[in-house]
C-alpha cells in the first residue's frame, strides 16, 4: 500500500516537513500500530519534541477512533542541550534559559489537523505516569536516552499497556557502535519478562504486543 493511501495525506505532509529524528518507514509503522490498538485505550507517546512522531502516531490513533497523549517536558533531552550534538538554537528560549519545543509541537499538531484528538501534556514522564491509571492501547517510548531515563520510562509505563496493546520503543541499536544502548536494554528486559510477543522490528523501532 502506498504511504499516501495508508495515512491521511495532510498529516503525512506535515510529518515529513517536521523537525525530528524519525524515519518515514518507522513513522508509518507507528501509525499502523496506533490505528490497530487505539480502541483498547488511550495511546501515550513519551518524548514528542517538535511532534514529528506525534503526527504519525496521532493520525493512526485518530483513524482507530482513539486519543493520543503526548508527554514531554519540552526542555529537550540530554543530547539537545546547548553545546550537545543535537542542540537546535532555534528552539532555545533565552528568557527561560532553556530549550522549549512546546510552541513548535503545538504548531505541528494544528497543521496536521489533529488538535481534537491529541492532548499535549507538559510534564516529566514520571509525573505524568502517576496521573494515568487506565489501561493504554499503546505506549511509545522515545524519551530521554540515558540509562536512567529509559529505565524510568519502562518501569513507569510498560505495566499500563492493556492486554493485546502495544509497547513500542525507538532507537534500538543491536550494534553499540551505531547508537546508545539504553533503549535496547529496556526492550530486552521487556522481552525477557515473557509478558510480550515480539513483533516485527522496523529499522530501529521495536514493537511488542502485551499478551
Ligand atoms: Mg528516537
Amino acid at each position: 500500500m502506498s504511504s499516501v493511501n495508508r495515512m491521511d495525506s495532510r498529516a503525512l505532509e506535515v510529518a515529513r516537513a517536521c523537525k525530528g529524528f524519525l524515519d518515514e518507514e518507522e513513522g508509518l509503522r507507528l501509525h499502523d500500530l496506533a490505528k490497530e490498538s487505539a480502541s483498547l485505550g488511550p495511546v501515550v507517546e513519551i518524548g514528542s519534541y517538535c511532534g514529528k512522531s506525534s503526527v504519525y502516531v496521532g493520525a493512526g490513533t485518530r483513524a482507530g477512533g482513539g486519543q493520543l497523549v503526548c508527554v514531554d517536558h519540552h526542555r529537550g533531552n540530554e543530547e539537545q542541550q546547548p553545546g550537545e550534538a543535537y542542540h537546535d538554537p532555534d528552539l532555545f528560549d533565552s528568557e527561560a534559559g532553556a530549550m522549549d519545543s512546546l510552541r513548535e509541537i503545538r504548531r505541528t499538531i494544528r497543521a496536521a489537523g489533529l488538535e481534537d484528538t491529541t492532548l499535549l501534556l507538559v510534564s516529566s514522564s514520571s509525573a505524568a505516569a502517576s496521573l494515568v491509571s487506565v489501561p493504554l492501547g499503546m505506549v511509545f517510548i522515545d524519551g530521554g536516552h540515558s540509562f536512567q531515563a529509559a529505565q524510568t520510562d519502562y518501569e513507569r509505563w510498560a505495566g499500563k499497556v492493556a492486554h493485546g496493546g502495544i509497547l513500542a520503543i525507538h532507537d534500538l541499536f543491536p550494534n553499540p557502535d551505531e547508537g546508545g544502548q539504553a533503549p535496547i536494554t529496556i526492550y530486552r528486559q521487556a522481552v525477557a519478562s515473557g509478558l510480550y510477543e515480539e513483533l516485527q522490528t522496523t529499522k530501529t523501532l521495536g514493537a511488542l504486543r502485551r499478551r
